[in-house]
């Protein structure tokens, strides 16, 4: 393919960087990797960077982009197929370069996942594929003019690129890879490795070998120039057990090249003062105005329309990680505060089976949506009470930021990211204006309830939740402080530090 000229950086003093990710809101979305991969490239922009986006054409993705023009072909490798790109742009305007390849991307069911929740069986073939372009446009053989001087990679479907560049001919990109959550780690069978088209002798502990496994993860770890993960406590946490997942002894060992930096929000598309996908919007001073998304929210779930039990509330996965078999054991019992209940999730079919069980069990006080729903996101954080986040472990966590944003209190167990972002509601920080929710320790269902029971305390006492609401919304969690960290690392990368 030729060069395109028209592709080539506008400004050649801007530094170049290519964001590979495999999601993005709104166009792909499974959790807080999509709200990242939209925002932090448009901050990059903002700051004077020439960020790109380097995305797979899932079907939902391409349906979204119709204007989208080939900008490249791609001929087959190893049992790679052929695939094209395509040059689009997001809805901030950050240049998107779109994977098209059918064999690979173009059907029904999740990303990651056939809809009945299996793992799609050629994921190391798919996401080999987008680690293989990502290491390919940031390397001498690119069929594009824009070259990136820093490859950004993103989880274990885009962590084998920094291999891919290894055995790459010529002068190659930069590398930083971000873990965004290190349970998910892309292990697959070794004779994949030449499927994948990458040379035997890559398949060593100094490379994509892992306990006599190909391990996407490990390779980027191993091999990128620089690890950064969504939150300084998760940077800590990963080095050692359990949080570490197996990775904690060579996390360690690279922690002079590790950086934890905090996850922004986007607060153009979750501010309570603009939302369209609200009822009423307010700001900290219309707060009594949050009482009319509250009823909007029970209306819509089909709960008792009273002001006077607290909402509690839950959008998330329905795993493990999240706590939330903590949350149905002791639901009998927020029941009997009394207080309402209202979760949005869905993952793992016990979890989901027992909240629909209590919601049919107690329609007025409980409501469980089982699905993927943004806007119905939207209006329960402008409308809950305070937010539920009881992770065993959370690198970084989204919802708690848009919670404070929301004038929601977040009720949060102490870990990564949550631990990072909110202040306890001690005697203390309110009084010195810092409590902005609820932080419990010890990692069980008796803390959550306990917490729960604070919460609910503080509610009916008004003066107190308005402080601690007025504190969250006071915060800033924009993008722009680690959008600022993130094109530090890239110039130290680029220059070659
Ligand atoms: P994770 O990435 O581990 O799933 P985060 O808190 O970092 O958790 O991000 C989750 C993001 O996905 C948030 O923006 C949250 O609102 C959103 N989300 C999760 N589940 C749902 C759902 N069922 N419907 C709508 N949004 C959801």
């Amino acid at each position: 393919m030729t060069p395109s000229p028209s592709d080539a950086s506008a400004n050649p003093d801007q530094l170049r960087v290519l964001f590979a990710t495999p999601e993005c809101s709104p166009l792909i979305k499974t959790g807080g990797l999509a709200d990242v991969s939209a925002a932090l490239p448009a901050a990059l922009i903002a700051l004077g960077v020439d960020a790109r986006i380097l995305l797979p054409g899932y079907r939902e993705v391409l349906a979204q982009l119709p204007h989208c023009r080939e900008i490249a072909r791609l001929a087959p490798m190893a049992e790679l197929p052929a695939a094209r790109l395509l040059l689009g742009q997001t809805g901030a305007g950050v240049p998107l370069i779109v994977l098209d390849c059918p064999e690979l991307y173009d059907r029904g069911g999740g990303p990651y996942q056939t809809e009945a929740g299996s793992d799609w069986p050629d994921n190391a073939l798919r996401f080999g594929l987008l680690s293989r372009v990502a290491a390919l446009l940031g390397s001498a053989a690119s069929p594009l003019a824009w070259r990136p001087q820093v490859l950004h990679c993103n989880e274990w479907q885009t962590a084998l690129a920094p291999a891919y560049l290894r055995y790459a001919a010529g002068a190659s990109a930069a590398t930083l890879l971000t873990i965004h959550n290190l349970a998910f780690q892309g292990i697959f069978d070794p004779g994949l490795v030449a499927a994948l088209g990458l040379p035997a002798d890559c398949f060593s502990p100094e490379g994509v070998e892992y306990y006599g496994k190909l391990s996407f993860l490990k390779a980027g770890l191993q091999l990128a120039g620089a690890i950064t993960t969504v939150s300084p406590g998760y940077a800590n946490e990963i080095q050692h057990e359990p949080l570490g997942f197996g990775l904690h002894g060579l996390l360690s060992a690279r922690k002079d090249r590790l950086y934890g930096i905090l996850n922004g929000i986007d607060t153009g598309v979750w501010n309570p003062a603009t939302d369209p996908l609200i009822s009423c919007r307010y700001d900290a001073g219309t707060l009594a105005s949050k009482s009319n998304n509250k009823r909007a929210l029970q209306q819509r779930l089909g709960l008792a329309t009273t002001p006077e039990l607290p909402l509690f509330a839950v959008i998330s996965r329905l795993t493990e990680q999240k706590g939330l078999d903590w949350l149905l054991q002791i639901a009998p019992q927020i029941l009997t505060l009394p207080a309402q209940l209202a979760l949005l999730g869905g993952g793992d079919g016990v979890l989901e089976r027992g909240f629909v069980a209590l919601a049919q069990g107690h329609p007025a006080q409980a409501s469980t949506r089982i699905g993927f729903d943004e806007s119905l996101a939207h209006l329960i954080e402008a409308g809950a009470d305070a937010f539920l986040m009881p992770s065993r472990f959370e690198p970084c966590g989204m919802n708690q930021m848009y919670s404070q944003r929301y004038g929601t209190p977040p009720i949060v167990r102490a870990t990564g990211g949550l631990a990072d972002t909110v202040v306890d509601c001690s005697p203390a920080a309110l009084a010195d204006g810092s409590a902005s929710g609820f932080v419990f320790h010890e990692p069980s269902a008796q803390a959550l309830l306990a917490a729960i029971k604070r919460a609910t305390g503080a509610w009916r006492e008004q003066k107190t939740w308005r402080a601690l609401q007025r504190n969250g919304m006071a915060r800033n969690f924009g993008w722009e402080a680690s959008a600022r960290r993130y094109a530090g690392i890239y110039a130290a990368l680029a220059s070659g530090g």
